[in-house]
């Protein structure tokens, strides 16, 4: 059975190239009828924040990643890790290593000058001695001779030479675990089979699997997935744009199109270019994921984030639109508008957004009783001259029966053009003005069956 994780180390704002990461591990579990596990590599305790866990929580709550197990955190596992260094250091396969920063970075400086790769130079891996109240550090016994090959799913085998590999220090003087020690020991215990990853791992990858093997544990599969890069081919950052994953929840974005796009940055399946869910759990497979690097292109996530809010159900945008409305100060926390009534005025508005940000301020006049005029159309369209078109609405209006339906409307503004001799967009831009504020909106008709009977006449009212 396929088990795979995201792990990602709770050090700052979950990264877009890091929901890409979790996207390929979630995808690959779901098409499997796996499991997906999340664990929080929190052992950098100077960096890690709950507030980042946090985060990571509501932005993979925000997309839909849902993980089968966990969220586990390596703090809590501290016991297990000491457990296995004692396991390694009685099987002759770690050693106590009791040099002192002074004398390594001696040694790294010597090797330096002698153009080697510093490296440890294996001082303490013979030491018979053992005083253990001394400070000291817990190295890997790494094997030195012949190389390690990493079967990676995406790049074929990765050669190693096992003389360039490190002692790596599996336990700290302070006790605490190193990342490439805990990883494995983790991997291992969850019994997961595939690592999908960024190659920004690569290089681990290889002390990683010597250390599977010592620990006389079958290695899982590795697939390392290539960075995201920025449109200027360097590593995908701030500089960019925003980088964080709630941040597109604040822009607007609906979770499943940067789910769409970022499923898309790396993989594709034909020249498809908008996946449904299901679609993308159906056909998503590593074999179909290349390794030259993405390059993250804002405008097609918004071009994506557009065609979903034109085509997703009113119901559905309406969920993602609620917190919006709310974060614009178009409606007030606790409003007490149910999702069935923001869902009904999407239809006329969805067509003409790029985000749920730019839904909300169209849907302004909905949610306003006091229409904010844009000055100039107002001077210019609500003057004396539509005064009368406008009662003659009013009047046609009050004989309608609630709700308004478009082709009653419609032919009431027939008949009072055809009246008062005008062109429909005479009395159209006037109307639009009057029950907006703005000069762009949904269709004329739309708008009086989004406002009804009495907002739409008490607007029309005003002049
Ligand atoms: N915690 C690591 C990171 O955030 C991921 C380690 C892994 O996937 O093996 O980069």
């Amino acid at each position: 059975k396929v088990r795979v994780r995201f792990a990602p180390s709770p050090t700052g704002t979950l990264h877009i190239g890091g929901v890409r990461t979790a996207l390929f591990n979630w995808l690959y579990a779901r098409h499997h009828g796996g499991a997906f596990i999340l664990r929080i590599e929190d052992t950098d305790l100077s960096r890690s924040t709950d507030e980042s866990i946090q985060e990571i929580l509501s932005a993979m709550q925000w997309l839909g990643l849902d993980y089968d197990e966990g969220p586990f955190r390596q703090m809590e596992r501290q016991d297990r890790y000491r457990e296995q260094v004692a396991h390694l250091l009685n099987a002759d396969k770690a050693y106590r290593c009791f040099c002192t920063p002074e004398d390594l970075e001696a040694k790294r400086k010597a090797q330096q000058a002698a153009g080697e790769n510093p490296r440890y130079d294996g001082t303490c891996r013979q030491r018979s001695d053992q005083p253990t109240d001394q400070p000291h550090v817990i190295r890997f016994k790494a094997p030195k001779e012949g190389t390690v090959t990493v079967q990676d799913i995406l790049r074929g085998n990765v050669n190693f030479e096992l003389k360039e590999m490190d002692d790596i220090i599996l336990q700290r003087t302070d006790g605490t675990p190193t990342y490439n020690f805990v990883v494995v020991v983790d991997d291992a215990d969850m019994q997961i089979t595939h690592v999908i990853r960024g190659d920004d791992h690569l290089s681990n990858t290889p002390k990683q699997a010597l250390l599977y093997d010592a620990l006389g544990v079958a290695r899982p599969q590795f697939a390392h997935i290539s960075m995201i890069l920025g449109p200027d081919k360097t590593r995908l950052s701030k500089r960019h744009g925003a980088t964080s994953t709630l941040e597109y929840q604040k822009q607007g974005y609906l979770p499943h199109a940067l789910i769409n796009y970022l499923a898309r940055l790396g993989w594709s399946h034909g020249d498809q270019e908008l996946f449904t869910l299901e679609e993308m759990i159906k056909h998503f497979a590593l074999e179909t994921v290349t390794i030259s690097a993405a390059v993250f292109n804002p405008e097609k996530l918004l071009w994506v984030n557009e065609q979903w809010i034109q085509t997703s159900p009113p119901e559905e945008l309406a969920k993602h639109l609620e917190p919006i409305l709310v974060q614009e100060g178009l409606l007030a926390e606790g409003h007490g508008r149910s999702l069935d009534e923001i869902g009904r005025i999407i239809p006329p508005l969805q067509k003409r957004a790029k985000t749920l940000v730019e839904l909300a301020h169209g849907s302004a006049f909905y949610f306003t009783d006091e229409v904010e005029f844009d000055e100039k159309a107002k001077e210019k369209f609500l003057t004396a001259e539509v005064k009368p078109w406008f009662e003659k609405l009013c009047a046609g209006l009050e004989t309608m029966d609630e709700p308004l339906e478009h082709d009653a409307v419609e032919a009431l503004f027939k008949q009072v053009i055809e009246e008062e001799g005008i062109k429909l967009k005479n009395l159209a831009q006037p109307v639009r003005v009057a029950l907006t504020g703005q000069t762009a909106s949904p269709g004329i008709y739309d708008l009086f069956l989004m406002l009804g009977k009495e907002r739409s006449t008490k607007r029309l009212r005003i002049i």
